[in-house]
Protein backbone atom coordinates (compact mmCIF):
# COMPACT_ATOMS: atom_id res chain seq x y z
CA UNK A 1 0.00 0.00 0.00
CA UNK A 2 3.06 2.36 0.16
CA UNK A 3 4.17 3.74 -2.95
CA UNK A 4 6.99 1.97 -3.96
CA UNK A 5 9.43 4.60 -4.43
CA UNK A 6 9.75 5.60 -0.68
CA UNK A 7 11.41 4.24 1.71
CA UNK A 8 9.86 4.49 4.93
CA UNK A 9 11.75 5.19 8.50
CA UNK A 10 11.00 4.36 12.06
CA UNK A 11 11.37 4.58 15.47
CA UNK A 12 10.22 3.66 18.28
CA UNK A 13 9.96 5.97 21.92
CA UNK A 14 8.77 3.34 24.18
CA UNK A 15 7.18 3.77 28.18
CA UNK A 16 6.81 0.77 29.89
CA UNK A 17 5.47 1.45 33.65
CA UNK A 18 7.23 -1.25 36.08
CA UNK A 19 5.91 -3.86 38.19
CA UNK A 20 7.84 -2.74 41.55
CA UNK A 21 5.20 -2.66 44.70
CA UNK A 22 5.91 1.02 45.74
CA UNK A 23 6.67 4.04 43.59
CA UNK A 24 10.11 5.64 42.36
CA UNK A 25 10.48 8.07 44.86
CA UNK A 26 8.27 7.32 47.86
CA UNK A 27 6.60 4.40 49.42
CA UNK A 28 3.14 4.42 47.49
CA UNK A 29 1.44 1.73 45.95
CA UNK A 30 1.83 1.10 41.80
CA UNK A 31 -1.41 -0.32 41.71
CA UNK A 32 -3.25 0.73 38.78
CA UNK A 33 -6.88 2.13 39.50
CA UNK A 34 -7.95 2.83 43.13
CA UNK A 35 -10.42 6.26 44.24
CA UNK A 36 -8.56 9.06 42.94
CA UNK A 37 -5.59 10.34 44.89
CA UNK A 38 -5.67 7.73 47.37
CA UNK A 39 -2.18 5.98 46.26
CA UNK A 40 -0.33 9.76 46.83
CA UNK A 41 1.54 11.09 49.94
CA UNK A 42 3.74 14.32 50.23
CA UNK A 43 5.93 13.49 47.83
CA UNK A 44 3.80 12.71 44.58
CA UNK A 45 2.20 15.04 45.38
CA UNK A 46 4.96 17.48 45.45
CA UNK A 47 4.54 18.92 48.50
CA UNK A 48 6.87 21.87 49.62
CA UNK A 49 9.46 20.54 51.49
CA UNK A 50 8.71 16.60 50.36
CA UNK A 51 12.17 14.88 49.52
CA UNK A 52 12.29 11.96 47.26
CA UNK A 53 14.22 8.92 47.97
CA UNK A 54 15.21 6.89 45.01
CA UNK A 55 13.18 3.08 44.95
CA UNK A 56 16.14 0.51 44.43
CA UNK A 57 14.17 -2.02 42.77
CA UNK A 58 13.49 0.50 40.08
CA UNK A 59 17.47 0.59 39.09
CA UNK A 60 17.71 -3.36 39.42
CA UNK A 61 14.30 -4.06 36.82
CA UNK A 62 15.30 -0.92 34.54
CA UNK A 63 19.27 -2.58 34.68
CA UNK A 64 17.31 -6.19 34.02
CA UNK A 65 15.54 -4.88 30.95
CA UNK A 66 19.20 -3.08 29.33
CA UNK A 67 21.16 -6.39 30.80
CA UNK A 68 18.16 -8.43 28.75
CA UNK A 69 18.49 -6.22 25.37
CA UNK A 70 22.37 -6.45 25.35
CA UNK A 71 22.68 -2.53 26.45
CA UNK A 72 25.98 -1.60 28.30
CA UNK A 73 24.83 -0.51 31.50
CA UNK A 74 25.97 2.98 33.40
CA UNK A 75 28.37 2.44 36.50
CA UNK A 76 27.75 5.87 37.63
CA UNK A 77 24.73 7.97 36.47
CA UNK A 78 22.24 10.34 37.66
CA UNK A 79 18.63 12.02 37.87
CA UNK A 80 17.94 15.01 35.51
CA UNK A 81 14.72 17.32 36.24
CA UNK A 82 12.69 17.93 32.89
CA UNK A 83 10.77 21.37 33.21
CA UNK A 84 7.07 21.57 32.05
CA UNK A 85 3.97 22.94 32.81
CA UNK A 86 0.99 20.64 32.63
CA UNK A 87 -1.79 20.08 35.24
CA UNK A 88 -1.10 16.69 35.97
CA UNK A 89 2.73 17.40 36.69
CA UNK A 90 2.16 18.60 40.21
CA UNK A 91 6.15 19.54 40.79
CA UNK A 92 6.41 21.10 37.03
CA UNK A 93 9.01 18.95 36.69
CA UNK A 94 9.48 15.44 35.59
CA UNK A 95 12.52 13.66 37.64
CA UNK A 96 14.11 11.72 34.34
CA UNK A 97 17.76 10.86 33.10
CA UNK A 98 18.98 13.15 30.36
CA UNK A 99 22.49 12.89 29.45
CA UNK A 100 23.77 9.83 30.91
CA UNK A 101 21.23 7.22 30.86
CA UNK A 102 21.32 3.76 33.33
CA UNK A 103 21.20 1.71 29.93
CA UNK A 104 23.19 2.82 25.92
CA UNK A 105 23.79 1.24 23.08
CA UNK A 106 21.49 -1.98 22.95
CA UNK A 107 19.71 -3.74 20.13
CA UNK A 108 16.57 -6.09 19.88
CA UNK A 109 16.48 -9.16 17.66
CA UNK A 110 13.63 -9.56 15.38
CA UNK A 111 12.39 -12.49 12.79
CA UNK A 112 10.97 -10.83 9.85
CA UNK A 113 9.37 -13.73 7.72
CA UNK A 114 12.65 -16.10 8.34
CA UNK A 115 15.08 -13.31 8.16
CA UNK A 116 16.68 -11.65 11.71
CA UNK A 117 17.32 -8.38 12.02
CA UNK A 118 19.03 -6.14 14.85
CA UNK A 119 17.04 -3.06 15.52
CA UNK A 120 19.38 -0.85 17.30
CA UNK A 121 18.86 0.73 20.73
CA UNK A 122 20.07 3.94 21.63
CA UNK A 123 18.74 4.50 25.49
CA UNK A 124 17.33 3.45 28.23
CA UNK A 125 16.20 5.27 31.24
CA UNK A 126 14.41 5.93 34.54
CA UNK A 127 11.90 8.27 34.74
CA UNK A 128 8.46 9.16 36.62
CA UNK A 129 4.81 9.09 35.50
CA UNK A 130 2.73 11.63 35.78
CA UNK A 131 -0.87 12.17 37.39
CA UNK A 132 -3.60 12.00 34.90
CA UNK A 133 -6.62 14.33 34.08
CA UNK A 134 -10.16 13.16 34.38
CA UNK A 135 -12.14 16.14 32.09
CA UNK A 136 -15.40 16.57 32.73
CA UNK A 137 -18.02 14.98 30.10
CA UNK A 138 -19.87 18.13 30.14
CA UNK A 139 -17.02 20.74 29.40
CA UNK A 140 -17.05 22.00 33.33
CA UNK A 141 -13.65 21.60 34.03
CA UNK A 142 -10.87 18.83 34.76
CA UNK A 143 -10.05 16.61 37.74
CA UNK A 144 -6.65 15.56 38.42
CA UNK A 145 -5.97 12.02 39.94
CA UNK A 146 -2.55 11.87 41.06
CA UNK A 147 -2.78 7.85 41.60
CA UNK A 148 0.08 7.73 38.44
CA UNK A 149 2.40 10.49 39.86
CA UNK A 150 5.45 9.04 40.50
CA UNK A 151 4.84 5.47 39.01
CA UNK A 152 7.89 3.79 37.58
CA UNK A 153 8.79 3.90 33.92
CA UNK A 154 11.40 3.00 31.37
CA UNK A 155 11.84 4.66 28.36
CA UNK A 156 13.22 2.74 25.54
CA UNK A 157 14.33 4.51 22.70
CA UNK A 158 14.95 2.80 19.40
CA UNK A 159 16.96 3.64 16.75
CA UNK A 160 15.22 4.54 13.31
CA UNK A 161 15.99 1.43 12.08
CA UNK A 162 12.59 0.12 11.28
CA UNK A 163 11.66 -0.13 7.64
CA UNK A 164 8.58 -1.22 7.36
CA UNK A 165 4.42 -1.04 9.20
CA UNK A 166 5.39 -5.19 9.59
CA UNK A 167 9.11 -4.64 11.25
CA UNK A 168 7.75 -1.89 13.67
CA UNK A 169 4.84 -4.04 14.96
CA UNK A 170 6.81 -7.45 15.25
CA UNK A 171 9.69 -5.08 17.34
CA UNK A 172 7.04 -4.18 19.69
CA UNK A 173 5.45 -7.41 19.99
CA UNK A 174 9.39 -8.74 20.90
CA UNK A 175 10.09 -5.72 23.34
CA UNK A 176 6.58 -6.92 25.03
CA UNK A 177 7.96 -10.23 25.30
CA UNK A 178 11.34 -9.33 26.56
CA UNK A 179 10.07 -7.46 29.20
CA UNK A 180 7.17 -10.11 30.43
CA UNK A 181 9.92 -12.71 30.39
CA UNK A 182 12.07 -11.06 32.64
CA UNK A 183 8.76 -9.95 35.11
CA UNK A 184 9.53 -6.03 35.15
CA UNK A 185 6.08 -5.20 33.44
CA UNK A 186 2.67 -6.25 33.36
CA UNK A 187 2.94 -4.85 29.48
CA UNK A 188 -1.01 -4.21 29.69
CA UNK A 189 -1.49 -2.07 26.87
CA UNK A 190 -5.57 -0.67 27.71
CA UNK A 191 -4.32 0.11 31.03
CA UNK A 192 -0.95 1.91 29.72
CA UNK A 193 1.15 0.52 30.96
CA UNK A 194 3.42 -0.19 27.45
CA UNK A 195 2.82 2.72 25.20
CA UNK A 196 4.44 4.12 22.58
CA UNK A 197 5.58 7.24 20.71
CA UNK A 198 5.77 6.61 17.00
CA UNK A 199 8.21 8.12 14.93
CA UNK A 200 7.73 7.85 11.22
CA UNK A 201 9.80 9.62 7.99
CA UNK A 202 9.77 8.54 4.39
CA UNK A 203 12.85 9.19 2.08
CA UNK A 204 13.04 8.57 -1.71
CA UNK A 205 14.49 4.63 -2.58
CA UNK A 206 18.06 3.50 -1.47
CA UNK A 207 18.91 7.28 -0.46
CA UNK A 208 20.76 7.36 2.65
CA UNK A 209 19.57 11.06 3.89
CA UNK A 210 16.81 10.35 6.57
CA UNK A 211 13.70 12.64 6.05
CA UNK A 212 11.84 15.22 8.06
CA UNK A 213 10.03 13.39 11.17
CA UNK A 214 6.61 13.17 12.62
CA UNK A 215 5.90 12.08 15.97
CA UNK A 216 2.44 10.41 17.14
CA UNK A 217 2.50 10.55 20.95
CA UNK A 218 1.23 7.64 23.33
CA UNK A 219 -0.23 4.92 21.31
CA UNK A 220 -1.23 1.81 23.58
CA UNK A 221 -2.42 -0.64 20.59
CA UNK A 222 -0.60 -2.58 18.10
CA UNK A 223 -3.80 -2.27 15.62
CA UNK A 224 -3.41 1.52 15.70
CA UNK A 225 0.26 1.83 15.68
CA UNK A 226 0.07 0.05 12.25
CA UNK A 227 -2.61 2.37 10.89
CA UNK A 228 -1.08 5.13 11.96
CA UNK A 229 2.31 3.82 10.61
CA UNK A 230 0.55 3.53 7.26
CA UNK A 231 -1.43 6.43 7.60
CA UNK A 232 0.92 8.75 8.14
CA UNK A 233 3.53 7.64 5.86
CA UNK A 234 1.17 7.88 2.61
CA UNK A 235 0.43 11.17 3.77
CA UNK A 236 4.54 12.62 3.91
CA UNK A 237 4.69 10.63 0.52
CA UNK A 238 1.38 12.92 -0.57
CA UNK A 239 3.12 16.02 0.47
CA UNK A 240 6.33 15.38 -1.37
CA UNK A 241 4.57 14.23 -3.84
CA UNK A 242 2.92 17.18 -4.44
CA UNK A 243 5.94 19.44 -4.28
CA UNK A 244 5.20 20.35 -0.73
CA UNK A 245 7.59 19.41 2.23
CA UNK A 246 7.02 17.45 5.58
CA UNK A 247 7.12 19.70 8.51
CA UNK A 248 8.52 18.10 11.77
CA UNK A 249 5.64 18.06 14.43
CA UNK A 250 3.72 16.21 17.21
CA UNK A 251 0.82 14.42 15.66
CA UNK A 252 -2.44 12.80 17.17
CA UNK A 253 -3.43 9.72 15.85
CA UNK A 254 -7.51 9.61 15.47
CA UNK A 255 -8.39 5.86 15.54
CA UNK A 256 -11.98 6.84 14.20
CA UNK A 257 -11.50 8.58 11.57
CA UNK A 258 -8.37 7.12 10.44
CA UNK A 259 -6.36 10.16 10.04
CA UNK A 260 -3.51 12.01 12.06
CA UNK A 261 -3.99 15.90 13.15
CA UNK A 262 -1.14 18.12 14.24
CA UNK A 263 -1.48 18.82 17.88
CA UNK A 264 -0.36 22.53 16.98
CA UNK A 265 1.63 22.84 20.12
CA UNK A 266 4.85 23.92 21.04
CA UNK A 267 6.57 20.64 21.33
CA UNK A 268 9.00 20.47 19.11
CA UNK A 269 10.48 24.23 20.18
CA UNK A 270 9.96 23.53 24.03
CA UNK A 271 12.82 23.61 26.01
CA UNK A 272 12.93 21.13 28.80
CA UNK A 273 15.80 23.23 30.81
CA UNK A 274 17.02 19.95 32.27
CA UNK A 275 19.46 20.60 35.12
CA UNK A 276 20.76 17.54 37.78
CA UNK A 277 18.19 16.83 40.51
CA UNK A 278 19.95 18.09 43.34
CA UNK A 279 17.71 16.17 45.90
CA UNK A 280 19.61 12.92 44.82
CA UNK A 281 22.46 11.53 44.47
CA UNK A 282 24.30 9.87 41.88
CA UNK A 283 23.47 5.86 40.73
CA UNK A 284 26.42 4.07 41.30
CA UNK A 285 26.13 -0.04 39.79
CA UNK A 286 29.47 -1.71 40.44
CA UNK A 287 30.77 -4.42 38.37
CA UNK A 288 29.58 -7.24 40.33
CA UNK A 289 26.13 -5.78 41.46
CA UNK A 290 24.90 -5.80 37.44
CA UNK A 291 26.50 -9.28 37.47
CA UNK A 292 24.36 -10.52 40.36
CA UNK A 293 21.75 -8.90 38.49
CA UNK A 294 22.28 -10.79 34.63
CA UNK A 295 22.10 -14.04 37.16
CA UNK A 296 18.43 -13.08 37.78
CA UNK A 297 17.36 -13.62 33.83
CA UNK A 298 15.52 -15.95 32.98
CA UNK A 299 14.82 -18.25 30.25
CA UNK A 300 14.19 -16.12 27.28
CA UNK A 301 11.90 -16.80 24.64
CA UNK A 302 14.68 -17.81 21.87
CA UNK A 303 16.17 -20.62 23.82
CA UNK A 304 12.92 -21.68 24.83
CA UNK A 305 11.62 -21.82 21.28
CA UNK A 306 14.74 -23.86 20.31
CA UNK A 307 14.08 -25.96 23.48
CA UNK A 308 10.27 -26.28 22.02
CA UNK A 309 11.30 -28.04 19.12
CA UNK A 310 14.16 -30.41 20.28
CA UNK A 311 12.32 -31.23 23.50
CA UNK A 312 8.79 -31.82 22.50
CA UNK A 313 8.92 -32.04 18.22
CA UNK A 314 7.09 -29.42 18.25
CA UNK A 315 7.28 -27.42 14.50
CA UNK A 316 9.48 -24.06 14.58
CA UNK A 317 6.28 -21.94 14.03
CA UNK A 318 4.26 -23.49 16.80
CA UNK A 319 7.36 -23.10 19.36
CA UNK A 320 8.00 -19.67 18.11
CA UNK A 321 4.36 -18.35 18.87
CA UNK A 322 3.56 -20.31 22.06
CA UNK A 323 6.78 -18.84 23.69
CA UNK A 324 6.10 -15.46 22.60
CA UNK A 325 4.24 -14.61 25.47
CA UNK A 326 5.80 -15.31 28.44
CA UNK A 327 2.02 -16.57 29.95
CA UNK A 328 1.34 -18.85 27.20
CA UNK A 329 4.45 -20.19 27.29
CA UNK A 330 4.10 -20.97 31.09
CA UNK A 331 0.44 -22.50 30.59
CA UNK A 332 1.61 -24.98 27.90
CA UNK A 333 4.62 -26.02 30.16
CA UNK A 334 2.33 -26.42 33.10
CA UNK A 335 -0.32 -28.30 31.44
CA UNK A 336 2.85 -30.70 29.50
CA UNK A 337 4.00 -31.49 33.07
CA UNK A 338 0.06 -32.82 33.80
CA UNK A 339 -0.60 -34.45 30.45
CA UNK A 340 2.82 -35.44 29.30
CA UNK A 341 1.37 -35.07 25.36
CA UNK A 342 2.96 -31.68 24.33
CA UNK A 343 1.64 -31.93 20.96
CA UNK A 344 -2.15 -31.84 21.97
CA UNK A 345 -1.59 -29.49 24.69
CA UNK A 346 -0.12 -27.12 21.78
CA UNK A 347 -2.73 -27.88 19.22
CA UNK A 348 -5.58 -26.61 21.36
CA UNK A 349 -3.43 -23.37 22.20
CA UNK A 350 -2.76 -22.63 18.63
CA UNK A 351 -6.02 -23.72 17.05
CA UNK A 352 -8.56 -22.51 20.30
CA UNK A 353 -6.77 -20.76 23.38
CA UNK A 354 -4.86 -17.81 21.07
CA UNK A 355 -8.22 -17.68 19.08
CA UNK A 356 -10.45 -17.10 22.00
CA UNK A 357 -8.46 -14.50 23.18
CA UNK A 358 -8.15 -12.52 20.30
CA UNK A 359 -12.13 -12.93 20.06
CA UNK A 360 -12.64 -11.50 23.35
CA UNK A 361 -9.43 -9.08 23.15
CA UNK A 362 -7.64 -10.69 26.04
CA UNK A 363 -4.32 -10.53 27.09
CA UNK A 364 -2.78 -14.14 27.57
CA UNK A 365 -2.11 -13.06 31.42
CA UNK A 366 -5.71 -12.24 31.56
CA UNK A 367 -6.53 -16.35 30.97
CA UNK A 368 -8.78 -17.04 33.76
CA UNK A 369 -8.15 -21.27 34.00
CA UNK A 370 -4.81 -22.89 35.16
CA UNK A 371 -2.61 -24.72 33.29
CA UNK A 372 -3.22 -27.65 35.59
CA UNK A 373 -6.47 -27.49 34.49
CA UNK A 374 -5.76 -27.14 30.63
CA UNK A 375 -3.13 -30.12 31.10
CA UNK A 376 -6.17 -32.00 32.61
CA UNK A 377 -8.62 -31.22 29.81
CA UNK A 378 -5.94 -33.36 27.54
CA UNK A 379 -5.54 -36.17 30.05
CA UNK A 380 -9.56 -36.12 29.17
CA UNK A 381 -8.95 -36.25 25.78
CA UNK A 382 -6.50 -38.94 25.79
CA UNK A 383 -8.48 -41.22 27.62
CA UNK A 384 -11.04 -41.23 25.57
CA UNK A 385 -13.87 -39.86 27.88
CA UNK A 386 -14.62 -36.93 25.49
CA UNK A 387 -13.76 -36.04 21.93
CA UNK A 388 -11.34 -33.15 20.62
CA UNK A 389 -14.56 -31.11 19.28
CA UNK A 390 -16.20 -31.23 22.81
CA UNK A 391 -12.75 -30.52 24.36
CA UNK A 392 -13.13 -27.23 22.40
CA UNK A 393 -16.61 -26.30 23.90
CA UNK A 394 -15.07 -27.55 27.14
CA UNK A 395 -12.52 -24.72 26.54
CA UNK A 396 -15.11 -21.89 25.90
CA UNK A 397 -16.87 -23.05 29.25
CA UNK A 398 -13.64 -22.76 31.27
CA UNK A 399 -13.02 -19.87 29.94
CA UNK A 400 -16.48 -18.00 30.77
CA UNK A 401 -17.02 -20.34 33.71
CA UNK A 402 -13.52 -21.51 35.04
CA UNK A 403 -14.12 -25.14 36.65
CA UNK A 404 -12.37 -28.37 36.51
CA UNK A 405 -12.81 -30.13 33.14
CA UNK A 406 -14.20 -33.19 34.70
CA UNK A 407 -16.48 -31.10 36.93
CA UNK A 408 -17.51 -29.05 33.43
CA UNK A 409 -18.32 -31.97 31.24
CA UNK A 410 -20.10 -33.99 34.20
CA UNK A 411 -22.49 -31.10 34.32
CA UNK A 412 -23.08 -30.72 30.73
CA UNK A 413 -23.51 -33.98 30.10
CA UNK A 414 -20.50 -33.90 27.56
CA UNK A 415 -18.93 -37.20 28.36
CA UNK A 416 -18.27 -39.25 25.10
CA UNK A 417 -20.52 -41.84 24.21
CA UNK A 418 -18.05 -45.15 23.69
CA UNK A 419 -20.33 -47.77 24.86
CA UNK A 420 -20.67 -50.12 21.84
CA UNK A 421 -24.69 -50.82 21.82
CA UNK A 422 -25.80 -47.27 22.08
CA UNK A 423 -23.25 -46.29 18.89
CA UNK A 424 -24.78 -49.31 17.22
CA UNK A 425 -28.16 -47.47 17.62
CA UNK A 426 -27.17 -44.56 16.19
CA UNK A 427 -25.43 -46.02 13.69
CA UNK A 428 -28.61 -48.24 12.62
CA UNK A 429 -30.93 -45.01 12.83
CA UNK A 430 -28.58 -42.98 10.56
CA UNK A 431 -27.91 -45.87 7.92
CA UNK A 432 -32.17 -46.24 7.49
CA UNK A 433 -32.73 -42.45 7.36
CA UNK A 434 -30.33 -42.10 4.73
CA UNK A 435 -30.45 -44.84 2.04
CA UNK A 436 -29.17 -42.72 -0.64
CA UNK A 437 -25.56 -42.30 0.99
CA UNK A 438 -25.46 -46.24 1.21
CA UNK A 439 -26.16 -46.67 -2.59
CA UNK A 440 -23.92 -43.96 -2.97
CA UNK A 441 -20.80 -45.39 -0.84
CA UNK A 442 -21.58 -48.57 -2.87
CA UNK A 443 -20.91 -46.84 -5.74
CA UNK A 444 -17.88 -46.39 -4.64
CA UNK A 445 -18.16 -42.46 -3.47
CA UNK A 446 -16.49 -42.73 -0.36
CA UNK A 447 -17.46 -39.41 1.28
CA UNK A 448 -20.59 -40.93 1.78
CA UNK A 449 -19.08 -42.49 4.86
CA UNK A 450 -18.05 -38.87 6.33
CA UNK A 451 -21.26 -37.52 5.92
CA UNK A 452 -22.51 -40.07 7.56
CA UNK A 453 -20.67 -39.59 10.45
CA UNK A 454 -21.07 -36.31 10.32
CA UNK A 455 -25.22 -37.05 10.53
CA UNK A 456 -24.66 -39.86 13.39
CA UNK A 457 -22.02 -36.72 15.20
CA UNK A 458 -24.83 -33.96 15.08
CA UNK A 459 -27.66 -36.78 16.18
CA UNK A 460 -25.24 -37.46 19.39
CA UNK A 461 -24.86 -33.58 19.90
CA UNK A 462 -20.57 -34.37 18.89
CA UNK A 463 -20.51 -36.70 22.01
CA UNK A 464 -20.25 -39.98 20.07
CA UNK A 465 -16.90 -41.62 19.66
CA UNK A 466 -15.80 -40.67 16.23
CA UNK A 467 -13.46 -44.03 15.29
CA UNK A 468 -16.21 -46.21 17.07
CA UNK A 469 -19.18 -44.53 14.74
CA UNK A 470 -16.35 -44.91 11.64
CA UNK A 471 -15.49 -48.38 12.28
CA UNK A 472 -19.07 -49.58 13.14
CA UNK A 473 -20.58 -47.25 9.53
CA UNK A 474 -17.92 -49.35 7.59
CA UNK A 475 -18.90 -52.55 9.09
CA UNK A 476 -23.01 -52.45 8.72
CA UNK A 477 -22.19 -50.70 4.83
CA UNK A 478 -19.53 -53.68 4.00
CA UNK A 479 -22.56 -56.44 5.39
P1 LIG B 1 13.33 13.52 20.66
O1 LIG B 1 13.89 13.02 21.95
O2 LIG B 1 13.33 14.99 20.51
O3 LIG B 1 11.97 12.97 20.36
P2 LIG B 1 15.35 11.89 19.22
O4 LIG B 1 16.36 12.36 18.24
O5 LIG B 1 15.87 11.35 20.49
O6 LIG B 1 14.32 13.07 19.46
O7 LIG B 1 14.50 10.78 18.47
C1 LIG B 1 13.41 10.20 19.04
C2 LIG B 1 12.97 9.02 18.20
O8 LIG B 1 12.78 9.36 16.85
C3 LIG B 1 13.96 7.87 18.21
O9 LIG B 1 13.25 6.67 18.47
C4 LIG B 1 14.51 7.86 16.82
O10 LIG B 1 14.80 6.55 16.38
C5 LIG B 1 13.39 8.44 16.01
N1 LIG B 1 13.85 9.14 14.81
C6 LIG B 1 14.83 10.04 14.72
N2 LIG B 1 14.95 10.49 13.45
C7 LIG B 1 14.01 9.85 12.72
C8 LIG B 1 13.62 9.89 11.34
N3 LIG B 1 14.21 10.69 10.46
N4 LIG B 1 12.61 9.09 10.95
C9 LIG B 1 11.99 8.28 11.83
N5 LIG B 1 12.30 8.22 13.12
C10 LIG B 1 13.29 9.00 13.58
MG1 LIG C 1 10.27 12.11 21.21
ZN1 LIG D 1 3.72 8.98 47.31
Amino acid sequence: MINENYDIVIGLEVHSELSTKTKIFCSCPTEFGGEPNTHCCPVCMAMPGALPVLNEKVVEYAIKAGLATNCKIAETCKNDRKNYFYPDLPKSYQISQFDIPLCEDGYVEIDVNGNKKKIGLVRIHIEEDAGKLNHDPYGRGSLVDLNRAGVPLIEIVSKPDMSSVEEADIYLKKLKSILQYIEVSDCKMQEGSLRADVNVSVKKKGSTELGTRTEMKNMNSFKSISRAIEYEANRQIDVIENGGTVIQETLRWDDVSGKTFSMRDKENAQDYRYFPEPDLGLIKNSKEKIEEIRKLLPEMPEKRRERYVSEFNLPEYDANVLTMEKALSDMFEGATKICNNPKTVSNLMMSEVIGILNNKEMESSEIPFTAEQLGNLVILIDKGTISTSIAKKVLLEMFDNPAEPQKIIEEKGWIQISDEGAIKEVVLKILEANPASIADYKAGKDRALGFLVGQAMKETRGKANPQMLNKMFLEELNK
